[in-house]
Parts: C-alpha cells; structure tokens; sequence
C-alpha cells in the first residue's frame, strides 16, 4: 500500500492539469479508491468491478461503478468515454504471480486506448504496452510493487 500510494500521489499529481476521468479497475474493500477520491479534486473517478464487496465508506455510488468483467467492461468504456482517460489505476490480480502476469498480457491491448495523451496508468502489474513509456517509480515507492506508464 505505500508503494501503490507513493505511485498513485506522484501519478495525480502529474496529471492535475487534466480533466478526463479517472478509472478505478479493482475495487476491492474500496482502501485505493477511498484515497483516490480524497486527492483527486475535479476529475470524475469511475470504477471497474465485477463484484462489489467493500467497505460501505469506500463504494462507488452506482452512476460511478462500471459493473462487470473488464475484458467485457474496457472495450465498451472504449466506445463511451473514447481516448479520454487522465489516470487508470489498476489492481486486479490476487497472490498467483504468473495469473496476474497473464491477466496484465491481455487486459493492456485493452487499457492503452483509453488514455489521453499524456494520461498516466498506475499498476501493480507490469503491463505489456505497445506504445506507452515507463516512468521511473517515485521516491518511496518500491521496484516491482507498482508501474507508472505514460501514454
Ligand atoms: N485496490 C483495492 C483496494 O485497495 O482495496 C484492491 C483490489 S483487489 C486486489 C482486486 C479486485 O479486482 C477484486 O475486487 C476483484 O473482484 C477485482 N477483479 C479481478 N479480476 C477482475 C475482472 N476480470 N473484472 C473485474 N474485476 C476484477
């Protein structure tokens, strides 16, 4: 969590001056959204789940959820939001190194065209990219835990 807080503070940061939305693909118990949404100011944060379970104080409200599996959900937020994504953040995978591996494989055709230029992508995964550069990682933050990529 410090590694992926230190990558996520650095990426807003970077991205202040943007105004497309910001996609939370992961929700969990809602611990990275809920940071998200106290440092983001002016940016509408959407979130990728396909089953919501977390803590009541950290749920999306249902406009903001987009509900259901990301190899289905990424292609038609493609088709609703086009290239307009400031930040997607994604923490996707459980404890199996080599699934998370191949679920970041295939998930990165779908994640890349949803960034503007210049919108940065935060992932606990190492992501296969076509044509997005990888960001040195911010101070605090440890190698391997977390990726910054710029599109
Ligand atoms: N970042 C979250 C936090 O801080 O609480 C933790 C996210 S948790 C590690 C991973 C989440 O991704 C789970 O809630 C799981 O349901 C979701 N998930 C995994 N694969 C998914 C998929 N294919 N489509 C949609 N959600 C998925």
């Amino acid at each position: 969590m410090v590694s992926q807080r230190a990558c996520l503070d650095f990426a807003i940061a970077e991205t202040a001056a943007m105004t497309g939305p910001v996609f939370e693909l992961g929700l969990g118990n809602g611990r990275t959204y809920h940071h998200l949404r106290q440092r983001v100011s002016g940016r509408p944060i959407y979130v990728f789940e396909r089953k919501v379970a977390s803590h009541p104080d950290s749920t999306p409200p249902d406009d903001m959820l987009v509900l259901g599996d990301v190899r289905e959900t990424l292609p038609a937020a493609l088709e609703r939001f086009g290239p307009t994504a400031s930040l997607i953040h994604a923490d996707l995978g459980g404890h199996n190194l080599e699934k998370n591996d191949a679920f970041a494989r295939m998930i990165s055709p779908l994640v890349e065209p949803l960034l503007a230029p210049g919108g940065l992508m935060v992932s606990s995964d190492r992501m296969y990219f076509e044509d997005m550069t990888e960001l040195p990682l911010p101070e605090g933050a440890v190698k391997g835990r977390c990726f910054v990529y710029r599109r």
